[in-house]
């Protein structure tokens, strides 16, 4: 099938907003960056990347009768919160597996961002002392279980919805929906940076480019972060995922190995925890352009674009967009980082 075939059930305010960050491109003096923001395209609790997916999962879910959506992530899960949004907003119910991804040990850290917006908006939201692993958990599986048990239809959406058929859709459009905004703003992205943890958000941009590149002829690198720390785990899946994705959209070919791309460097030692490269980031772009990004996945991604840039692995001639996936309400949880 067609990506343009498959159905989406609009969760967006429509196309993510694209502009130029000129101070952060003039402070690092070689590529001009731009951004593309996933944080504020969407008015379901904050928005974010995994809005997107579920765009393309939601009409499976109202097919399939379920009363109740069964999702998993960390304390601080941006996922779960929006996974939760979704849920309040078609009048479903929400139950969550909240596990200890990141050892970050601050009593707020299971009170206040992502935790208190899923629970604001009505999810049954259960800590779970299980560590970091973006796999298939039994945790999950029991959440699965005791909802059935008590007589609810559960609708599983997997870590992240990467694990998830439909999940690498949300971001193949998102490749066509850059390729429009080209048009409108006169602009050519030849380089794209994106944090890749789950990896069904980098899996779908690959897909959709790859599609996108045998329409009109046009290259593009598309770098994958690391934010993960597991960096073996996210290449697997984010190549399993971006094979699948073109698959499912009728690519008419194997992905090559130069399109899957997953850089190491800016996760540090742990997933969750940010390095000095992921601060000084977060530093520069709240400081030069107002453009908050977490210690968790945006700082570490914006830390690789810099240094790439800075260094001319992204060349003074290209025209870099950075995907901003959201994350902010997590930053509540590590006030203590700017105390
Ligand atoms: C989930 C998430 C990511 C990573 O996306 P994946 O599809 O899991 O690789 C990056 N940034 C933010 C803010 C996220 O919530």
């Amino acid at each position: 099938m067609k990506l343009q075939e498959f159905p989406r059930h609009p969760l967006t305010f429509g196309p993510s907003p694209v502009h130029h960050l000129e101070r952060l491109s003039r402070h690092l003096g070689g590529a001009q960056v731009w951004a593309k923001r996933e944080d504020v395209s969407s008015g379901l609790a904050f928005g974010g990347n995994k809005v997107r997916k579920l765009e393309y999962i939601v009409p499976d879910v109202l097919a399939s009768g379920a009363d109740t959506l069964v999702s998993i992530g960390g304390y601080q899960s941006n996922h779960t919160r929006q996974v939760a949004a979704v849920a309040a907003f078609l009048g479903l119910k929400c139950r969550l597996v909240q596990e200890h991804w990141v050892p970050w040990e601050d009593p707020t850290n299971t009170q206040v961002g992502n935790i208190l917006l899923s629970r604001m908006m009505g999810a049954d939201s259960r800590l779970d002392p299980a560590g970091f692993d973006i796999g298939i958990r039994d945790s999950w599986k029991n959440a699965l279980a005791e909802v059935e048990a008590a007589g609810g239809r559960p609708y599983p959406i997997p870590a992240g919805a990467s694990e998830h058929p439909l999940g690498g859709l949300g971001f193949a459009n998102w490749a066509f929906e850059v390729a429009e905004q080209e048009k409108q703003l006169d602009v050519l992205f030849d380089t794209i940076v994106v944090c890749t943890v789950t990896g069904s958000t980098h899996a779908g941009m690959i897909a959709g480019f790859a599609a996108l590149e045998d329409l009109t002829g046009v290259k593009r690198r598309v770098l994958g972060i690391d934010a993960s720390a597991t960096l073996e785990q996210t290449r697997d899946q984010v190549g399993r995922i971006a094979r699948a994705t073109a698959a499912l959209i009728d690519l008419g070919r194997d992905l090559r190995d130069d399109e899957i791309t997953v850089l190491e460097g800016w996760a540090g030692e742990l997933y969750g925890i940010p390095v000095d490269s992921t601060m000084e980031a977060i530093r520069l772009g709240a400081q030069l352009e107002a453009m908050i990004t977490d210690p968790v996945y945006e700082g570490k991604s914006l830390a690789g674009l810099i240094d790439l840039v800075s260094s001319g692995e992204i060349g003074r001639d290209s025209t870099v967009l950075y995907a901003h996936l959201g994350g902010q309400p997590a930053i509540n949880a590590y006030h203590r980082l700017w105390a």
